[in-house]
């Protein structure tokens, strides 16, 4: 009870239907792998392999190698703060948890109680209607990678954003639309 439990009632109703996006995460999860297979197959197979194989001039060699291998570790990092960004719980509410007491009413706020979870709202915690919990730190729900992003996956995310910038530089121009549209995708999920 209490008037937080009635907020964040009234925060969840709205989103029930909304419990069909958990569904449509899965769809991105095979759009984003769609999208890496294509720029990898733009990038490495079409554009900058061949080159390597083929030999010849000395810089052209080079350089193609130093792309390739660039481009291989932004792949490798961007992937795994993806899937760590999945796969992280955004950061759970302990069972049980209570405010600390005095702290809490020097500051003047009520204790705050999630009646979904029934337990406790740290400060900065919100519950999330299609995870159905309460996420430390919440920062949005990003239907891109299926979670919430929140205070224990907050890094990885940031770190992924910043990976898939610097493999656009790899990205031929036919490519680069794609590229382009994917990015504003995810750019305006991040201020969701
Ligand atoms: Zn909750
Ligand atoms: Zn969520």
């Amino acid at each position: 009870g209490g008037p937080d439990g009635m907020e964040c009632l009234r925060r969840v109703n709205p989103f029930r239907a909304c419990a069909g996006l958990r569904v449509l995460g899965y769809l991105m999860l095979a759009l984003v792998a769609a999208i890496v297979a294509a720029s990898y197959y733009a990038v490495v197979v079409y554009a900058w392999g061949p080159l390597l194989l083929r030999g010849g001039n000395g810089g052209t060699v080079a350089a193609a190698a130093f792309v390739l291998a660039a481009f291989h570790l932004l792949l490798i990092m961007m992937l795994w703060c993806y899937f760590m960004v999945v796969f992280t719980n955004p950061g759970a509410v302990p069972e049980n948890w209570r405010h600390a007491a005095e702290g809490d009413e020097e500051q003047g706020h009520a204790p705050r109680y999630c009646s979904r979870c029934q337990n406790g709202k740290p400060p900065r915690c919100h519950h999330c209607s299609i995870c159905d919990r309460c996420v430390l730190k919440m920062d949005h729900h990003c239907v891109w990678v299926v979670n919430c992003v929140g205070a224990r996956n907050y890094k990885y995310f940031l770190l992924f954003l910043v990976a898939r910038k610097d493999m656009e530089v790899y990205i031929d121009f036919k490519n680069r639309k794609t590229w382009k549209s994917f990015n504003e995708k995810l750019q305006r999920c991040l201020v969701l």
